[in-house]
């Protein structure tokens, strides 16, 4: 009680200087310099908006983390802000405003909320489980400059908010006084050449999470000269977004095989890229093998998902070194049923000692494959997450799998097909049979380790589109409730 007297005493002083803005805005100069965050922060919950012009225009500390406190956009908030900004690039310099360097408006660094401002909850713990400040780094060539840099997380959309479309139209007035920097890029289904004035203004060195949804390899052609440069880039992510295009039926020869090649080159340009996520990509079939060839340094995540591998492809996997520290795999409703899998066998023996998740969701594999991957996937024993849902296995298969895998100790959740058995002859679900066959997979798993998530799916229910799931309990499909 006596601990937080000081801090409700301070609180209570602030709200009371808060509620006259006049006499706030005056005796700025004499706020010390150890509560100014702590009335910036109640200035900004209460949008008192002259007083929060003021203080960015005053600020003295290096960084004005003001992301953290957006916790829903507010225009006139912002608007506050970055008018305090353009007042401190109007005006000369003052020593007093001479630290300033960055703001961030990106919803990290809440910590510096917590020492300077008291924590207000419980949110403040959460940082150090999914949020890892990024340490941003000044470019020298913009350092010499010692321009007041603006840090932001941009999601293009077409739907994208008032809030967000002002803090554009705003940086986009002011690329030539102010460093403008993004982190993490966002863009769905936009308009290339808006994406290309965006890139003009955030300049692409600096983006070191970059996912693009777009309509066809032309268009991904054009983001070359972007991509180019994005050499800090260590997280790409691709997609489609419309299902009809990136079919290998529409390509269109000479024109295609050029973007495609100048798309692959690309890679060879990432430094530091080590997360790689392609969704629906299908104009690489083929050509996958050539991506992995061109990239720099190993991967620690890879995602190929709903894609139409080649066996030339998947040949490529056991060959690739860029490939062989890979933490976690994933390659859901790629279709490996008529491949041959020894590549990634081959490619699983490489990944023993560092693979932690594997995700093989609608592989729909049979028997004789799972058979060739059993030997080096049993010996995987960093495992923490596997997912083989949507797999063609019967029950003496999965039960060999099961008896194997002591060695996944560290194993936290484990997803496999329910059995074939489980299906009578017109593909139905046989719940008897589904819950019997499931039981004894578990009790087989649980005779040799204890499993701490476990469940069997079917295949998705022809009539209601949902699974029968067995773990802790069943739970059926919506035909069956
Ligand atoms: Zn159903």
């Amino acid at each position: 009680m006596s601990v937080q007297t000081p801090s409700t005493l301070q609180k209570l002083a602030l709200q009371a200087l808060l509620r006259d803005e006049a006499l706030a805005m005056s005796s700025l100069v004499e706020v010390p310099f150890l509560l100014f965050p702590a009335l910036f922060k109640e200035a900004f919950a209460g949008r008192v908006k002259k007083l929060i012009k003021a203080m960015v225009a005053t600020w003295t500390f290096p960084c004005l983390p003001v992301g953290a406190l957006m916790k829903s956009p507010n225009l006139e908030t912002l608007q506050a802000v970055l008018d305090g900004i353009d007042m401190r690039l109007t005006r000369e310099s003052h020593p007093s405003r001479g630290k300033f360097q960055v703001l961030d408006l990106r919803n990290v660094h809440h910590t510096f909320w917590d020492i300077w401002a008291g924590a207000e909850d419980g949110s403040c713990s959460s940082e150090s489980l999914d949020e890892k400040p990024t340490v941003v780094k000044v470019c020298r060539r913009y350092a010499r400059r010692r321009q007041l840099k603006v840090v932001a997380d941009l999601c293009l959309s077409p739907h994208h908010d008032e809030t967000q479309a002002y803090f554009l139209k705003w940086a986009q007035q002011r690329k030539d006084s102010l460093h403008l920097c993004c982190i993490n890029m966002k863009i769905w289904a936009m308009p290339v050449d808006f994406v290309l004035d965006i890139l003009n203004v955030f300049h692409p060195e600096h983006i070191e999470k970059f996912k693009l949804n777009t309509e066809n390899v032309f268009n991904l052609a054009r983001f070359a000269p972007c991509f180019w440069q994005m050499r800090n880039l260590h997280k790409l992510l691709l997609a489609r977004f419309c299902k009809n295009n990136f079919k290998i039926a529409n390509r269109t020869g000479y024109r295609e095989d050029k973007c495609v090649k100048e798309f692959i080159s690309i890679f060879s340009k990432f430094n530091c890229l080590q997360h790689l996520s392609m969704c629906g990509v299908h104009f690489l079939t083929d050509h996958t093998n050539q991506v992995f060839r061109c990239l720099m340094i190993p991967l620690e995540s890879l995602s190929i998902t709903h894609y139409q591998i080649s066996q030339s492809d998947l040949d490529s996997f056991s060959c690739c070194q860029s490939l062989f520290q890979l933490k976690h795999l994933e390659m859901k409703g790629v279709v490996l049923q008529v491949l041959d899998v020894r590549p990634l066998r081959g490619f699983l023996e490489k990944v023993v000692k560092t693979l932690e998740t594997l995700n093989l969701q609608g592989c729909r594999m049979k028997d004789s494959q799972l058979n060739v991957l059993l030997p080096s996937l049993i010996q995987c024993s960093q495992l923490t997450k596997i997912n083989f849902y949507s797999n063609d296995f019967f029950m003496p298969i999965l039960k060999n799998l099961l008896q194997h895998t002591a060695i996944w100790s560290k194993m936290n959740v484990e997803q496999y097909p329910a059995p074939l058995e489980c299906y009578d002859e017109c593909a139905q679900v046989s719940v008897e049979r589904f819950a019997q066959l499931c039981q004894d997979l578990m009790d087989t798993l649980r005779a040799i380790r204890q499993p701490k998530s476990l469940s069997f799916a079917t295949r998705e229910c022809h009539k209601c589109g949902e699974c029968c799931v067995y773990g802790k309990r069943a739970r059926l499909c919506f035909c069956w409730r």
